[in-house]
């Protein structure tokens, strides 16, 4: 019997309903808090869902989440000019031939919540925690409201930007700019000469472009914007046309339909930066945790910040359930998932340098590209990543610490 029977869980993007849909069948209770007031509609970015993300979601019993997504089980790397620079796998075949699949952010964080609310766990919405507070039988969590919550443990899934993190580590450093902007759109009957499901990704001659094609023939895109500093809050507002113009003018000259598709959309996402947090030292202190892009975000390269963040729940439930004393398990969660993690958040930061490189090191790249392309789409390190499965029937191991 585990000795944790309730668990307060802030933050309800993905690593949020995931923990209490894990925490559920694990036979622990828990409360989820989201700052937000409503569950966010509208259009928003999109993201892949990488093969291990999906078989996180299997374990969980959640795979209906993905019904409004595509598959997507390779990109396609090419040059300014439109040279083929190589072809590298999202993610391998599960055992019943589903693989990678992309979804918008706000179908996947409605499925997320949708999955909960079946289950009978409600998001309460409006709940922004400020403060946490430690009793010796428990942890109370406080909100920006006035209101308080109290559990046994606390989990903070409250993204990037999270402020469980510095609650338990006000010392701890702050994310890091990673020197790219991001944006991105949806367009419809802008033919474009790509297969659905097949990702295009153009090192332009000033910023990098992708775009799939989904099987409704529009054409989901974005792009990233090499920017040496970091702007200032409220720098990056402007109208539509206005980005609309820079985005035009960043990619002209270079192959393919990037200047088209943004000439088309007529709400592109507004310019965001994009940050990462590489290596936290304290994921955890005494009965709180922090799991998902909290305690590590790695560059949305890597295409694995959401599956990592799935995984991070089961891994955290199974150590729950298993181990009776709550330190001892957050001490082997955070062994195992730190081993997991790190190596993929440096192997994406090496493939972001690469986007973000002036015009000589792109030449570079050009030139060296095309093997390194072919040994990531065979090499065992990417298939371990992409094949990782969370074992839910073994115990967890309390040696792993
Ligand atoms: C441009 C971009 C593209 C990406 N593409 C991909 C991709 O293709 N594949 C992929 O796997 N990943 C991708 N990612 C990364 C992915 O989005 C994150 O790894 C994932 O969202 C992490 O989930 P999370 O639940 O930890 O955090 P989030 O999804 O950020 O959710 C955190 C939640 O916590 C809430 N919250 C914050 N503070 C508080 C508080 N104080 N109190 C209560 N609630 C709070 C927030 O409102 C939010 O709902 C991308 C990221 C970016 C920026």
């Amino acid at each position: 019997m585990p000795t944790v029977r309730k668990a307060l869980i802030i933050g309800a993007g993905i690593a949020g309903p995931a923990m209490a849909l894990a925490l559920q069948k694990a036979g622990i209770d828990s409360a989820l808090f989201e700052a937000y007031p409503s569950q966010a509609g509208g259009v928003g970015a999109f993201l892949t869902v990488a093969s291990n993300g999906v078989d996180a979601l299997d374990v969980l019993g959640a795979q209906d989440v993905l019904a409004p997504a595509f598959t997507t089980p390779a990109i396609v790397l090419r040059s300014s000019t439109g040279r083929f620079l190589g072809r590298t796998l999202t993610g391998v075949k599960l055992r019943d031939g589903t693989t990678s699949q992309t979804i918008t952010r706000p179908d996947l964080y409605q499925g997320m919540h949708d999955a909960a609310a079946e289950r009978g766990i409600a998001v309460e919405y409006g709940r922004r925690l400020v403060g946490i507070n430690e009793t010796p039988t428990g942890v109370q969590a406080r909100f920006a409201d006035g209101t308080t919550a109290e559990g046994d443990v606390l989990i903070g899934c409250d993204g990037v930007h999270s402020t469980v993190r510095n609650l338990i580590d006000p010392h701890a450093r702050k994310p890091a700019y990673s020197g790219l902007l991001t944006t991105g759109g949806y367009v419809q009957e802008v033919p474009v000469d790509t297969e659905p499901g097949s990702y295009e990704m153009i090192f332009g001659k000033r910023a990098f472009f992708g775009y799939a094609l989904a099987p409704d023939r529009s054409v989901w895109w974005f792009a990233n914007i090499p920017r040496g500093e970091e702007p200032a809050p409220g720098a990056l507002e402007m109208s539509d046309d206005d980005l609309r113009r820079q985005l035009i003018d960043l990619f002209e000259g270079d192959a393919g339909p990037a200047a088209a598709l943004i000439q088309a959309t007529e709400t592109p996402i507004p310019l965001s930066p994009i940050h990462t947090l590489a290596h936290l030292p304290n994921w955890h202190r005494g009965r709180s945790v922090v799991i998902g892009d909290a305690a590590h975000a790695p560059s949305p390269t890597s295409g694995q910040g959401a599956s990592l963040s799935i995984e991070d729940a089961l891994v955290l439930a199974k150590c729950l359930r298993d181990i009776p004393d709550y330190t001892s398990a957050l001490d082997v969660f955070v062994t195992q998932r730190r081993a997991r993690v790190e190596p993929i958040i440096k192997w994406a930061a090496r493939i972001n340098s690469n986007k973000a490189s002036g015009l000589f090191a792109a030449k570079i790249r050009d030139l060296v590209l095309p093997p390194i392309m072919k040994l990531t789409a065979n090499n065992k390190a990417a298939i371990r990543q992409f094949a990782y499965h969370v074992d839910w029937n073994t115990p967890a191991d309390i040696s792993a610490r």
